[in-house]
């Protein structure tokens, strides 16, 4: 596939008009060809409005119908073959083995969210029968769930498939039954347009309404700024900074019809060693701890970033071991230089604090845009006064936090902000104080997991990933998961609808053969 440097406009190749970019290499700087072209409001207008044609066709498809769109965009990006690793592999710095399996969980989420469309329950398909007798009488009424409209997806730096053009919120609206229009991260033009023409074929090829997929580029704020103020779009989802999180829920906030922004933003995925765990395997943990710190060059969301751990020698043992660890990790490069001059810029602030130390360092950069690991430290008291230790420094940093004893452990717990993650090393001596700080753990992050590290997020029916502000802007959603569909429906009544007008998924024959409620008992009824 040639990579034209265009934006895809429904069934278009369109060459933007305004500020001109190139994807960067950010292990050499090389500029890589071809050129691209920011688009402007035209643009974005031109895909709203046809993203607003298509939306009833589209939403009227079967489940099974966009079920087998999903599957043939999956196998529409499989078929790129290697010069997608390639191209993402130039453009990010990603290993290729990484890439490799970022996109079969890539395709792997949109197989998963075709399962998702043939089980039915996301309908929530529910019906109650009229009670004319009663007084007063009770309508018939029955509600089903459908797709919000069209749908502003901003694809992430850091996922350049899996959280990007055919990521998680791509293929969850689509699933959903909304249009998609998609703003490529500007960090990889090359790897955007190929999966974007994937989909673009995918659409063709289903024979569906050539707006429910549009890819738009730019640099600078202007393109997708007028994608989220668009009248069209009606959700919109987004992983990146906070800032740019906060700057995007203020435009949809600030539209004369505002509208829901699915934000992931902001996360420092605390890590408990308890004191049992650190005894038993403290050493163990230690090293597989500044793996997962390092992993990625810590530029994931779910990337550890602040320990927490009770005083004693096993702790002693443990940090011995970790800043060993850290201190021989190279440093390697980031995704790019904005990102890396980011990071240089968080770690300068952290080291800046007074009561905060760093305890170690990874080994001394040698390309450009390479972050060093690096390891702070800090008492509890110093930590819970200052609250510019609890902010994401995305990139390998991690804060190691000593309490003085557990009822300190969870003091610090209280005052954390809410978070993605939040990871308990324990094992059955500890589990007294894990369930005392399971609670408060319950009211802080979207995800808590035992004896494992956060990073790696597993694609499936019970995954979570979200949590309290600033980890996501809506609490109560992931973006990870079959649950993601969610973010894009909305629940429709029918009263006393004709039997003949009435959806499928809730007409008497249950001809979708779907779970219902009906009459408050769960069936195929
Ligand atoms: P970003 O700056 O938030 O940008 C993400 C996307 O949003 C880009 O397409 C960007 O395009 C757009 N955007 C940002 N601010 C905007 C605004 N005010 N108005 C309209 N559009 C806006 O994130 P990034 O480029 O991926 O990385 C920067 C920082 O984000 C990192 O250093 C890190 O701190 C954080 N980050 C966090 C996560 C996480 O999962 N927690 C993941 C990735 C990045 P334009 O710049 O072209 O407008």
């Amino acid at each position: 596939m040639t990579i034209t440097g265009e934006m895809l406009i429904g069934a278009s190749a369109v060459r933007g008009t305004e500020e001109t970019f190139y994807g960067i290499n950010p292990a050499t700087g090389e500029q890589l060809e071809p050129a691209f072209h920011s688009g402007n409001a035209n643009d974005v207008e031109r895909a709203c409005v046809l993203a607003e044609a298509a939306f009833d066709a589209y939403r009227a498809t079967t489940p099974e119908q966009r079920a087998q769109f999903l599957e043939s965009i999956a196998d529409a990006i499989e078929a790129i073959g290697d010069e997608l690793i390639q191209r993402a592999h130039a453009e990010t710095a990603l290993p290729l083995a990484r890439l490799q399996g970022e996109r079969g969980r890539t395709t792997g989420q949109l197989r998963l969210f075709a399962r998702v469309l043939r089980d039915g329950r996301w309908q929530d398909a529910t019906l109650d029968s009229a009670l004319p007798e009663r007084t007063p009488p009770r309508p018939d009424l029955r509600m089903q769930k459908i797709a919000v409209g069209p749908v502003a997806v901003f694809g992430a730096s850091n996922f350049p498939l899996a959280f990007s053009v055919a990521g998680g919120d791509t293929a969850s609206a689509l699933a959903a039954g909304c249009p998609v229009v998609a703003k490529a991260h500007p960090a990889h033009p090359g790897t955007s347009e190929l999966v974007g023409r994937a989909i673009q074929k995918a659409v063709a090829d289903s024979g569906l309404p050539e707006g429910v997929f549009s890819l738009i580029m730019g640099v600078g704020n202007a393109i997708g700024t007028a994608l989220v103020a668009h009248p069209a779009i009606q959700a919109v989802g987004f992983t990146g900074s906070r800032t740019g999180g906060l700057a995007l829920m203020n435009v949809a906030n600030t539209r004369p019809q505002p509208i829901p922004v699915y934000a992931e933003m902001s996360s420092i995925n605390p890590v408990y060693l308890l004191p049992e765990a650190l005894a038993a395997r403290g050493e163990q943990i230690a090293r597989d701890l500044i793996d997962s710190l390092v992993l990625g060059v810590g530029q994931f969301c779910t990337n550890p970033g602040l320990l927490l751990a009770i005083e004693g020698p096993a702790l002693e043992a443990f940090r011995a071991t970790a800043l060993a660890a850290l201190t021989g990790k190279p440093a390697a490069t980031m995704l790019t230089p904005g990102i890396h001059q980011a990071f240089e810029r968080g770690v300068t602030q952290l080291s800046d604090i007074a009561g905060l130390s760093r305890a170690a360092c990874g080994l001394d950069a040698t390309g450009p845009n390479q972050a060093r690991p690096v390891f702070f430290e800090t008492s509890a008291e110093q930590f819970i006064a200052d609250h510019r230790m609890h902010v994401e420094v995305f990139g390998p940093s991690t804060v190691l936090v000593t309490c003085k004893d557990a009822e300190t452990l969870l003091a610090v717990t209280r005052i954390l902000e809410g978070q993605l993650t939040a990871t308990v090393q324990a094992d059955a001596g500890d589990h007294a104080l894990a369930a005392r700080l399971l609670p408060a753990l319950e009211r802080k992050v979207g995800r808590v997991l035992f004896n494992g590290f956060p990073t790696g997020v597993e694609v499936s029916f019970a995954m979570v990933h979200g949590g309290p502000f600033p980890a996501t802007s809506d609490t109560r959603t992931t973006s990870v998961g079959a649950s993601a569909i969610d973010r894009f429906l909305r629940p429709v009544c029918y009263q006393n609808v004709p039997a003949d007008l009435l959806p499928q998924a809730v007409r008497d024959s249950n001809p979708l053969n779907l779970w219902r409620l009906k009459d408050g008992e769960l069936g195929r009824a």
